[in-house]
């Protein structure tokens, strides 16, 4: 695999065993330039850095090396787990993001993201549920790496889980009501799936859970996030649980 090195001194000094490497998450820059993302993510200031980064150009540069726990997830948890920055590779890729008119992934970035995550998930033996977007860990927070993140494409070669639904079947079903009953079951779903059930103090309950319901959509039903639940969630959601099993 073609790689540059680019250090970050942001990352902690007591070095992991392989065995504790049990996750990927996927980031986006969130940035206008590329270069003040890459400066951003190598500066001591800055407190934040990566395993990795994706350039525009598909270019792979090495920031911390795998074994050290770099600073990219924050305040995060997944089922029982909280700071996935222990457990994880972090993986930032260029993309000004929501913010500054998101974009869709290039070719290019999208073959080294494919290259990169087989080498990792052999190397480290990650299961294909563990690999992740920050907004799936910290949904209150986070949006990256976003809906044009190419989850359904990735899936195909077994990195992170997608669903086995005919798009007929969900289009059929999209912004369709549930029942209140429906709605429990999906959160029950989401929460067997990985995603957080605790809303944190200073967030009203209403407001987080529309934000755990539009991390869903933007992993898994990339054509509508309205942080609503409808019947095409539901069934995205039961499928998943299905496959996790
Ligand atoms: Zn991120």
């Amino acid at each position: 695999m073609d790689t540059t090195l680019n250090y970050s001194p942001n990352f902690e000094i007591k070095k992991r065993k392989p065995k504790q490497v049990k996750f990927i998450i996927f980031h986006y820059t969130g940035m206008k330039k590329e270069s003040d993302a890459i400066e951003r993510l190598t500066s001591m200031r800055s407190k934040v850095s990566s395993h990795y980064l994706i350039r525009y150009n598909g270019e792979i540069v090495i920031m911390v090396p795998d074994l050290y726990e770099a600073w990219h997830a924050g305040l995060s948890s997944w089922k029982n787990l909280k700071s996935l920055n222990k457990h994880s590779i972090g993986i930032e890729i260029s993309n000004p993001g929501h913010e500054y008119n998101y974009k869709k992934f290039s070719k290019k970035q999208i073959q080294s993201i494919k290259k990169l995550s087989k080498f990792l998930i052999e190397k480290y033996k990650i299961n294909q549920k563990n690999i992740l977007g920050h907004s799936d860990i910290a949904p209150d927070r986070k949006k990256d790496p976003g809906e044009k993140f190419p989850w359904k494409y990735l899936a195909q070669f077994g990195i992170g889980k997608w669903h086995s639904l005919p798009h007929k079947t969900l289009v059929k079903n999209r912004r369709k009501k549930i029942s209140l009953l429906d709605k429990k079951k999906f959160y029950l779903n989401l929460s067997k799936i990985g995603y957080s059930n605790k809303c944190p103090k200073e967030i009203k309950k209403d407001k987080f859970l529309k934000f755990v319901i539009s991390a869903f959509q933007r992993r898994f039903r990339q054509e509508l996030i309205d942080g609503k639940i409808d019947q095409e969630c539901l069934l995205i959601s039961k499928n998943l649980v299905k496959k996790l099993d």
